[in-house]
Formats: C-alpha cells, sequence, structure tokens
C-alpha cells in the first residue's frame, strides 16, 4: 500500500513502519511528530550520585523509575534506555559521549540493541517439582522454552532464544517476544510445563506453584541438614530422617551423627543408597515432603531391625524447609506411632524453617551483541570483542553490570531487578530490544577504531531536551 504523503518512514528496525503524523510505529517507541521521527522514550542517564543514596538526575522526569543502585564509571552515566539503534546496522552508535573520569578520558557507546537471538535464564527457588527436565514450558499455550537443570533447592527454566522467536509459527514468535518482554520488565508471567505445574513467575518474587505461593528456599539438602543440626538432635531424639527428593540424610547413619556417637537405630530406608546416611531417590519428585510426591513420610522407612532398634526408640522425619515434619516414637513391635513433637525438638524444627531464605523468581536476561551492535562502536567489530575480553572495555545493560561468557563474542547476561524500569521493549520482527552500553578509555576507543568523529562530550548532550509526550497511537 502506497504510503501516505505525510507519512514518514521509520528506519530503527527491520519493520521500516510508515507513520502518519502524530502516531506512533507498530513497536511503539518511535513516533512522527511535526513530520519528524522521534525516539518516543526519554533518554535516561544516571547520576552516580544515586550510589551515594543521593536522587538521580536524569532527563525528562523519570528518576522515580530507578531504585538508586548500582552505578559505576563516569559521576554521570549516559545509559542506552530510550537512545535508539543502530539500524541499518552501518551507523555508529546514537550516542558515544566523551567524559573525564579522575583525570581520565573516558568514552561511553550506548545503543539499543535488537535482539532476535536472545532469551531469559529464570531460577525459581522451590522445592516442589515443577516438571521433568526437559519439558516444554508454555505461555498462553504456545512453547517458549524448556525445563532445564534443577540446582540446590532451585528450578532453572530456560526461555526464548532464537529457535522460539524465529524459529517456530509466527505466533509462536509473537508469544515468545511478550512472554521475554514482560519477564525482563518484572511483570508477573504465567508459565504451564508439560507434563507438570503451573508456575507464576515474577523476577524479585516468591514463585506461585498451582496457585500456592513458595515461601522458603531450602536450608540445604537432606545430608546438609543432618550435618548442620546434628549437635542440636544429639541426646533429644534417636533419629532423624531429613526427607528430600534429591538427598534423604539420616542421623544415625551419617558421618555427623558417627562423630558425635549416635548408636545405630536399626532404620532402613528405602531408595539408593549413596554413602552412609545419604540416600538418592526415596520417591518420586512432587509437591509434598521435601520435593517429592510422599504426603505420609512413613512409606519411605522399611521395618526396623529388631536386632539394632527397641520398643520407644525416638523419630523425628523433617522435610528440607521445615515446612513438614513429624515425630514417631516405635511401639512394642518396632512400628512407628506418631506423636506430638516434644518441645525439646520443636527449637530445632524452627531453626530449619529459620534458616531458609525467602523464595524468589531470578531472571537473567541474555543476549549477544552482534555484529550490527559491534559495528556501532567500531569499524573493525572484532577488536570490540578483543577488548572487552581484555578487560579494557566495560559492559553495562541500562547501566547495570553484566556477566560475560567466556568464549567467542560478547554474550552477557544480567539480572534484570538491577535494571531501571522500561528499560526494555521490542520490535513485531520479533525481537526484544535491550540497552547496551560500552565504556573504555578514549585512547582504547581510538586504538580499536572507534567512530572518533562522532564522539560529543556529555556537555552537549546534557543540554539537549528531547520529546516528552506521547502522541495518540
Ligand atoms: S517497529 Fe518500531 S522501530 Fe521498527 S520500524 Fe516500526 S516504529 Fe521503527
Amino acid at each position: 500500500m502506497p504510503p501516505d504523503n505525510d507519512a514518514i518512514r521509520c528506519d530503527a528496525c527491520p519493520v521500516l513502519c510508515y507513520i502518519k503524523p502524530g502516531r506512533t510505529g507498530a513497536c511503539d517507541r518511535y513516533g512522527n511528530r511535526d513530520g519528524q521521527l522521534v525516539r518516543l522514550d526519554p533518554h535516561l542517564v544516571l547520576d552516580k550520585a544515586v550510589s551515594r543514596g543521593d536522587s538521580v538526575v536524569s532527563f525528562l522526569g523519570r528518576e522515580q523509575d530507578w531504585d538508586g543502585k548500582i552505578v559505576s564509571g563516569p559521576e554521570t552515566f549516559v545509559t542506552a534506555i530510550g537512545a535508539g539503534t543502530t539500524y541499518p546496522d552501518y551507523k555508529p552508535a546514537p550516542f558515544i559521549i566523551s567524559s573525564e573520569v579522575q583525570g581520565i578520558d573516558m568514552v561511553t557507546v550506548v545503543t539499543e540493541g535488537i535482539f532476535s537471538y536472545c532469551g531469559v535464564k529464570i531460577k525459581i527457588d522451590t522445592d516442589r517439582h515443577l516438571g521433568p527436565e526437559t519439558s516444554l514450558v508454555r505461555a498462553q499455550g504456545e512453547p517458549v522454552g524448556h525445563v532445564t537443570t534443577s540446582e540446590y533447592g532451585s528450578q532453572m527454566l530456560s526461555l526464548g532464544g532464537v529457535r522460539h522467536l524465529t524459529g517456530g509459527s509466527k505466533h509462536e514468535g509473537t508469544v515468545t517476544c511478550e512472554t521475554l518482554l514482560n519477564l525482563c520488565e518484572r511483570k508477573p508471567v504465567e508459565l504451564t510445563i508439560d507434563g507438570g505445574a503451573t508456575v507464576q513467575v515474577q523476577a524479585g518474587k516468591p514463585p506461585v506453584v498451582d496457585g500456592t505461593q513458595e515461601e522458603r528456599m531450602r536450608v540445604g539438602c537432606g545430608s546438609a541438614t543432618i550435618g548442620m543440626f546434628a549437635k542440636q538432635w544429639f541426646g533429644k531424639v534417636d533419629d532423624v530422617v531429613v526427607v528430600d527428593d534429591h538427598i534423604t540424610g539420616v542421623l544415625s547413619e551419617h558421618q555427623a551423627g558417627k562423630l558425635l556417637g549416635i548408636p545405630d537405630t536399626g532404620i532402613k530406608i528405602k531408595g539408593r543408597r549413596s554413602t552412609p546416611g545419604r540416600y538418592f531417590r526415596v520417591a518420586e519428585p512432587g509437591t509434598a515432603w521435601g520435593g517429592t510426591n510422599i504426603e505420609d513420610p512413613l512409606v519411605i522407612l522399611q521395618e526396623f531391625n529388631p536386632k539394632l532398634a527397641w520398643p520407644g526408640l525416638r523419630l523425628l522425619m523433617v522435610s528440607t524447609t521445615g515446612e513438614q515434619h513429624a515425630y514417631f516414637e516405635l511401639d512394642k513391635s518396632l512400628r512407628p506411632v506418631q506423636r506430638d513433637l516434644p518441645n525439646t525438638l520443636q527449637e530445632s524444627v524452627a531453626r530449619i524453617k529459620e534458616n531458609c531464605e525467602p523464595a524468589l523468581c531470578t531472571v537473567l536476561f541474555m543476549g549477544g551483541a552482534g555484529g550490527s551492535l559491534r559495528a556501532g562502536v567500531t569499524e573493525n567489530p572484532v577488536r570490540l570483542t578483543q577488548s572487552v575480553k581484555n578487560a579494557l572495555t566495560r559492559v553495562t545493560c541500562g547501566g547495570a553490570p553484566v556477566y560475560v561468557w567466556p568464549g567467542g563474542g560478547i554474550t552477557f547476561m544480567v539480572d534484570v531487578t538491577r535494571m531501571p524500569e522500561n528499560a526494555f521493549g521490542y520490535v513485531p520482527t520479533p525481537a526484544l530490544v535491550a540497552p547496551i552500553e560500552f565504556t573504555l578509555k578514549l585512547e582504547d576507543y581510538a586504538a580499536l577504531g572507534g567512530h572518533m568523529d562522532h564522539v560529543r562530550p556529555l556537555s552537549s548532550l546534557l543540554s539537549e531536551r528531547r520529546l516528552s509526550s506521547r502522541p495518540e497511537k
């Protein structure tokens, strides 16, 4: 369709919208204001004063968005949030800003990257079984990622990536992009796992598993819990079983119990014995005791050995969070009979709970600064990679520190809760838009073939004013 005569073309991404006056493009990030193509979100500049607890000096009143954490480098830090992109990849970065830091001339190169190849890694603090490893994770019914490994009280999910963003149906790509954007913007997102649970995930908030909000992250595995609390149980109980889907611990057999001189109790646990007092696979994974599927802990016990056990033997069974616990004494037939938890043991169960940290969801945005992003920094992009690897160039994402993966490229991860709000956007290709900044010495920038004729002083940026109101869409 031929464009309206007054429409202007946005070339900030491959969609190439024609935008009529007073309107915005498909991503809502660019608009036509009086015939000029403008980036609608204010460009965010942070002041290092925030790290001293002072308020942010920002453009256009967005200081409320920033929680005052983490900024290092120049006193006034120019983020890439609202800066614009380098698309179609031959342009220098939108802002290449020089400033002096402790007598050294520095330069910060900022650009918003269009990440068609990106994703999020999610850490969900829970003992509950969310679903089998490699199961698909869905949002709005579309596959957006998969369940990956479980690490010490947390279940990891990997969402997004090029296969879901561009390799499936158009709807899958759109839903994946929307899901990633919402997660990065710290909004709650409902995810369902094939053959598993429905989880509400929100960065920095507790997960909600099948409608139940998770409260505690385990103090440790069953074996570690035995080690940590063995002394507190000594003399107050004859044996303790810490039920855990990963490693179930048994006090009398465990090395900690042996060193304290706790006698054998004739207890026998179902499951695979790894080392003394440490058992794997005592049950199937689930959402009950210690991340297993058992509601009654006695089902993991075999009959007590009559040569070692005795009537009246006192047994505590407890989960890794202390959430579930039960106390038993053996009757004359050496069968466990449940009794009230004695006062002498209540403190240790409470201590397990006390030592469990709040369960949270962590969302890390992960992306690679590809050829076009790097070309916006230097005419010889590989030299930027080398400079990052040699620690001459610091990479940040909306001012937040990133972890750069070893190996090829500039593949980084950032905790989205350390970034200002509204730092992310999207384009309907689909791809996520995320800020990225490179800070290095001016002389190093010149040496790696930087766009020196585009370097401008910070003062020139701070004196500018840009669009603050949004035209109707
Ligand atoms: S989607 Fe946004 S960035 Fe892409 S061309 Fe349209 S207005 Fe510009």
